[in-house]
């Protein structure tokens, strides 16, 4: 049955919008001080400790469809080279590491000299990384994100704390309506450079009838 995933799309773009301007709030909030002493919204800037090194995994086929469309824009052959050749050692590195993922440090493939190639295409983690944050799940107690370790250098208090809970359940909801008309109800639990793979391997890519990701991704996890 043919899916068209366009109005998904559309939709979790909608969700980051939204959630990128309560991400920008908490930049204006918590403003640091440059090296020429201005005040300024707080930002990556400066930072020696790139977040982008962090093995973050991803949840969600929609999350992979919108990084997807980011990856079909890329018209530079060497850079789509680049990332591919980047993603293959990247599973192979998680792969040799597959309980400590938590202490990996390795670039993510599609961070070129510090700037995301699918920056607007980029998942949920990478917008909301950063500045604190909480998540209220039924059933467990409401989990807190202080920011990361930068944000927490400059500001010891939070008080402004960016909610993820309706954000997430927008992106659940969603989720759940594509799994079902794509009748796929597999655990999807995958790196950046695992959802390269796919993307590399599923092309010619967002027809209008995508196949979904296979479970396991090219490390075999
Ligand atoms: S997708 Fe972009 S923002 Fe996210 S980790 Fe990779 S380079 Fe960084």
């Amino acid at each position: 049955m043919s899916v068209d995933i366009a109005p998904y799309i559309g939709k979790l773009s909608e969700i980051f919008m939204a959630s990128d301007e309560l991400y920008y709030k908490s930049q204006e909030h918590y403003r640091c001080t440059s090296s020429e002493g201005k005040k300024e919204p707080f930002s990556c800037t400066g930072c020696q400790d790139n977040c982008c090194t962090t093995v973050f995994y991803h949840y969600t086929l929609i999350e992979y469809f919108y990084l997807a469309q980011g990856l079909s824009l890329i018209d530079d052959q060497e850079m789509a080279e680049a990332i591919a050749e980047r993603s293959q050692a990247y599973c192979m590195e998680t792969a040799k590491n597959p309980y400590k993922t938590d202490s990996l440090r390795i670039m993510c493939p599609l961070n070129f000299d510090g700037n995301c190639v699918v920056y607007k295409n980029r998942p949920m983690i990478c917008r909301v990384h950063g500045v604190p944050s909480s998540l209220n799940q039924t059933g467990k107690p409401t989990q807190y994100w202080d920011g990361c370790k930068r944000f927490r250098q400059l500001h010891t208090e939070f008080p402004l704390v960016i909610d993820r809970t309706p954000i997430y359940t927008q992106i659940a909801l969603l989720e759940g309506q594509l799994r079902k008309e794509m009748v796929f109800f597999q655990r999807y639990k995958k790196t950046i450079a695992e959802m390269v793979i796919d993307f590399i391997k599923d092309e010619p890519f967002l027809s209008s009838t995508p196949a979904p990701p296979s479970c396991h991704g090219s490390c075999g996890k």
